[in-house]
């Protein structure tokens, strides 16, 4: 099936935000029919007789998490539920789980998102699709499950867990393209070299999409490495559907939003105030086709900027840059405001080291420490000069990146906990209060 959606995906600027601006009034009146927004409308006294421009977008308040936490379960609902087909939940990374509706026009535009990413980076009905994601109430799961069906590939549901069996599917069923956790994916191509499988010669592996997580360049790379495949950063989250927010194009430098279905804003967390494209701030986006749940200016919480300038891949939709994580996994440290993807990005480049790391932070003797556990790859030796000038070497170049000298412990390869689902790279044992 063709899901190349060129009159979209390259439609010129100004024609896209004229579309976007109709979806906008139209999405306003179909918010007003919620509680939650009938109430906020009448409380601001807003109605989409005022919306005249995109610029007018910012007439709206914020909708937050905390939000959605208090109208919780359904009080966020547009339409009577009984046109709701399905109900997803966050998987609850920062606090309570949140509800979002979907009709069954909402799951097809999701499905034809999806599709559309994976069209993008070049999967075909010709593919066997294989996803690892949790089914059930992580979107990673049926989102994508729908997508690829939608494409038309052969999938292969095979949810998350148990490697070897992950395994035994791609090397049966040809699989050749993968949804995965980042974390997850250089755990599978461990396996796969424990279990004497050559990714590239044994399986016929080519194209993964790798989202849910923050990561790194250097991790993708990684990952590309070890699998021996190109693998595409995928953004989503529950209350925007799930996967097929955003996505990389073949060119992997940014994630093209789609913007007939949601419009873009970046904030400055502090004064809310729109920032410069190029600047990194905190992701707000509007939903402009929902029917069952639209969200007006929700803050993600995620952290990115909008990358200037055309991409040569012709698509006109504007592109994300990697996430550098969600606000609230900013450590501050003795002043410093630091992300763990700052710690990863350096750790990466060490090919002594392995994939898996850990940051604890905690108060020693009044002071605050951060310690840094990481295993060391096969690649590892024993010789206690070799380490020694290894951890040293390691240690200033992160000192370099940020700006205080953590304290660094190598340790051999698989002593760190092994995390199923979204991997947990930092402990706080800090005591605020
Ligand atoms: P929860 O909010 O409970 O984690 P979700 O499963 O909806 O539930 O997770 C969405 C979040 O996952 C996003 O807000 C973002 O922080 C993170 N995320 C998703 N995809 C990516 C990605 N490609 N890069 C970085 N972070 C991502
Ligand atoms: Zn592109």
């Amino acid at each position: 099936m063709q899901y190349w959606q060129k009159e979209i995906e390259t439609m010129p600027r100004k024609e896209l935000e004229a579309f976007q601006l109709e979806r906008l009034k139209e999405t306003i009146q179909a918010a007003e029919q919620s509680p939650f927004y009938k109430k906020t409308f009448s409380d601001h006294q807003i109605s989409a007789d005022q919306i005249h421009s995109l610029a007018d977008l910012q007439k709206l308040p914020f909708t937050t998490k905390d939000d959605l936490r208090a109208n919780y379960p359904f009080n966020m609902a547009a339409i009577p539920i009984r046109e709701c087909v399905r109900l997803h939940s966050s998987s609850g990374t920062t606090g309570d789980p949140t509800v979002v509706l979907h009709s069954a026009k909402d799951l097809d535009d999701w499905a034809n998102q999806v599709a559309r990413c994976m069209y993008m980076v070049g999967v075909r009905d010709t593919d066997v699709f294989q996803n690892t994601s949790g089914y059930g109430m992580f979107t990673g799961g049926l989102g994508f499950q729908y997508g690829a069906e939608k494409l038309g590939t052969l999938t292969v549901p095979a949810a998350a867990g148990n490697s070897k069996r992950q395994i035994k599917f791609i090397k049966d069923f040809g699989t050749t393209c993968l949804h995965i956790i980042p974390s997850y994916a250089t755990r599978l191509a461990e396996v796969m070299y424990e279990e004497g499988v050559d990714p590239r010669s044994d399986t016929k592996l080519h194209t993964i999409c790798i989202g849910a997580e923050p990561h790194s360049e250097e991790q993708r790379k990684r990952i590309e490495q070890l699998l021996g495949v190109k693998a595409y950063n995928c953004f989503g989250m529950s209350e925007m559907n799930g996967p097929g927010v955003a996505f990389e194009c073949t060119e992997q430098n940014g994630l093209h939003i789609w913007e007939d279905y949601t419009i873009v804003e970046i904030i400055d967390p502090i004064t809310l105030q729109a920032v410069p494209d190029g600047e990194v701030g905190e992701l707000v986006l509007t939903t402009i086709s929902r029917e069952a749940m639209p969200l007006l200016r929700y803050r993600t919480r995620d952290l990115t900027c909008i990358i200037k300038g055309d991409c040569p891949c012709g698509r006109t939709h504007r592109r994300l840059a990697r996430f550098q994580g969600r606000s609230d996994d900013m450590i501050i440290l003795k002043g410093v405001n630091l992300f763990p993807i700052q710690v990863e990005t350096i750790l990466m480049q060490f090919k002594e080291l392995g994939n898996n790391y850990l940051i604890t932070i905690d108060t020693v003797s009044n002071s605050d420490e951060m310690l840094i556990e990481v295993e060391l790859s096969d690649l590892f030796t024993d010789d206690y000069s070799v380490l020694q000038q290894l951890s040293k070497d390691i240690t200033r170049q992160l000192r370099d990146e940020l700006l205080l000298t953590p304290r660094l412990k190598l340790v051999a390869k698989g002593s760190l906990p092994i995390q199923e689902g979204k991997a947990v790279r930092v402990k706080d044992l800090r005591k605020f209060c």
